[in-house]
């Protein structure tokens, strides 16, 4: 058995922030990854990370736009934190050797991105996310944080209702081992890869996400899913916002900006609003025939210079899998889904709740941070470069929280016979002599998503998810593993991640069917209209044998009274 006091599960920014600031505080601290830290998918963020460092910006402006962004879902204590306290955070990452490009005047670069018309996300070049973590694995590796790489995490323990560890195996033997921890932060990002196509890694699979739901942790805003305006048609593959928000356009096949345009509300912000809103009308776009292929374009052309300074890695993704020099030609681009607002309920220090009858309560010893949780900073819809913020600084204040627990309370009594439970079910897989597969069931589970719960949604084809994704639920029983092996077993992994992408599936249309209204990336074409009356306050979800049920929390309000959202 292998103890710490807190074990991070999940190795991207959220959790190297976690690991770090635990560690900080004097915690022994574990992190467990399911592949090599610097591989997880924060390394593909692109376009930056935001704090309001302008002169003519304050943290009040960029807390009051993240919460019009979140269409007056998220909950005001957590914005002001992340974008008050955050500054610090991202000054912080610069000392540690984050190299943000530069102004002429030698102050941090910051490039324009959607639902401002401010300048204030940080970056490097195109490849933010990639830069930072490099700097915080480098960080990590000198404090005193053992990093368990390539180990993927089956089942949290629970014992007398707190959580106390988890059970994981190390792909590189297939042998599993306890975890004892008094406390234990669930790190492991969102669940994209639930819908096919998505800009997110194949490792996108929502495990945490579902390990938590089943020690019974509520999940909320889960309904809350964003599409991003500008991903490749061939493969889902981001485009940054940055592109926009350094001046390029949106087109439909009649060469017509169409965001400036009165059936859009002529938006002062244009291609630069709200992705919810530019998602929306590049769908209507492409609906009503004025697409082309499917996809609008983007038109890069006029700001080549900028492209060819500030902008490598998309110019080269264009060329790859579109065949276009986005120098010379506009590119097709259509919207794709790109992160989940919803996760764990968290609250401001990253503890976990758990139904109690007519409310909730939290759920000892378990934390979140980062895209698998929701703190609800992004309430219905996420301003572009507020995630690596939320990662940053909610995973320190994770870290902070549950090392000042784990020092509070005793070390846990757990039996290593909950690995025989564990190891059973893997044994059971292996015998499975069944002929399902598990991509191809993922990949039905992605397009039923896709399809019926994507930029907008209805009843009807709500209730059609749900019954098609049951149908393909049911046949998981026949999915077999052919790979008998125990070493870096990825047929394996794939099927153990698939039970856990069934989870977020359903809980994502439970929680849509429950919100009869539209606000922000919920958008439901049998009930148009936002409705504050009835609608304002979280949609949570928690397990029952028969599924997720559903029930509600209060949306913090502190400042910003809800108003009609325009851009
Ligand atoms: C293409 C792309 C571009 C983006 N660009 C931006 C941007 O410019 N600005 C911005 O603010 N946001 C951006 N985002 C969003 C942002 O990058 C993510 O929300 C954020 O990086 C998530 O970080 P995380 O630490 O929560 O999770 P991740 O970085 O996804 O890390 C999850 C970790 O959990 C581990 N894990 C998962 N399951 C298990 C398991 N069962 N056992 C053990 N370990 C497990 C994984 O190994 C991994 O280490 C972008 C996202 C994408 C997909």
């Amino acid at each position: 058995m292998i103890e710490y006091d807190v074990l991070v599960i999940g190795g991207g920014l959220a959790g190297m922030s976690a690991a770090l600031h635990a560690g900080e505080v004097g915690a022994s601290v574990a992190m467990v990854s399911k592949v090599y830290p610097t591989r997880s998918h924060s390394a593909a963020a692109q376009g930056g990370i935001n704090a309001a460092l302008g002169i003519e910006d304050s943290w009040e402006v960029h807390a009051y736009e993240t919460v019009k962004g979140s269409d007056f879902l998220g909950d005001q204590d957590a914005i002001e934190i992340l974008c008050r306290d955050g500054i610090q955070d991202v000054f912080a990452l610069e000392h540690w050797g984050v190299i943000f490009d530069r102004n002429e005047e030698g102050n941090i670069h910051m490039r324009g991105f959607g639902g401002t018309d401010k300048s204030r996300t940080c970056h490097v070049g195109d490849m933010t996310g990639q830069t930072i973590l490099h700097v915080m694995y480098e960080r990590l590796l000198r404090m005193n944080v053992k990093s368990y790489d390539e180990w993927f995490v089956t089942t949290l323990l629970m014992e007398e209702g707190a959580c106390c560890g988890a059970v994981a195996m190390d792909i590189t033997s297939g042998k599993l081992e306890v975890f004892k921890a008094k406390a234990v932060i669930i790190c492991t990002g969102g669940c994209g890869r639930v819908y096919e196509p998505s800009t997110n890694g194949l490792i996108v699979t929502g495990d945490g996400l579902s390990l938590a739901y089943r020690v019974g942790a509520l999940l909320m805003d889960m309904e809350m899913v964003q599409y991003h305006p500008t991903t490749l048609p061939a493969n889902g593959f981001l485009i940054t916002e940055g592109a926009r928000g350094e001046g390029a356009y949106l087109l439909n096949s009649e060469g017509e900006r169409f965001m400036q345009e009165e059936r859009y509300g002529a938006t002062t912000l244009e291609e630069k609003a709200s992705r919810d809103v530019v998602s929306r009308a590049e769908t209507i776009e492409i609906q009503e025939g004025r697409g082309i292929d499917g996809c609008v374009l983007l038109d890069c052309r006029h700001i080549k210079d900028r492209i060819l300074e500030a902008f490598h890695q998309i110019s080269e993704l264009a060329i790859d899998y579109a065949g276009v020099d986005i120098t010379q030609d506009p590119l097709p681009i259509r919207p794709g889904m790109h992160y989940m607002m919803g996760g764990i309920k968290t609250d401001i220090d990253g503890r976990c709740y758990r139904h109690n009858g007519d409310g909730s309560e939290p759920l000892p010893g378990l934390y979140s941070a980062g895209e698998a949780a929701c703190v609800s900073a992004h309430g219905a819809n996420r301003l572009g470069g507020n995630s690596l913020l939320d990662c940053v600084t909610f995973g320190r204040k994770a870290g902070v929280h549950a090392a000042e627990y784990a020092s509070s309370i005793n070390s846990p009594n757990i039996s290593e016979a909950v690995i025989e439970v564990e190891e059973q079910k893997i044994v059971d897989l292996f015998a499975r002599s069944t002929n399902e597969r598990a991509p191809a069931l993922r990949l039905e589970m992605g397009e039923i998503m896709h399809t019926f719960t994507g930029v907008f949604r209805e009843e009807a084809g709500l209730l059609e998810a749900e019954r098609r994704i049951h149908a393909v639920r049911e046949r998981y029983p026949e999915v077999s593993v052919h790979d008998k092996g125990r070493v870096f077993n990825t047929d394996l992994l794939a099927v153990l991640e698939l039970d856990f992408m069934f989870d977020c599936a359903e809980t994502i249309i439970a929680s849509a069917l429950a919100r009869k209204e539209s606000r922000g990336a919920h958008t439901r074409t049998d009930y148009p209209e936002r409705d504050d009356e009835n609608w304002l306050k979280h949609v949570a979800v928690y397990h029952t044998p028969d599924g997720p049920a559903v029930t509600y929390l209060p949306v913090t309000i502190t400042k910003w009274q809800p108003e009609a959202r325009q851009y």
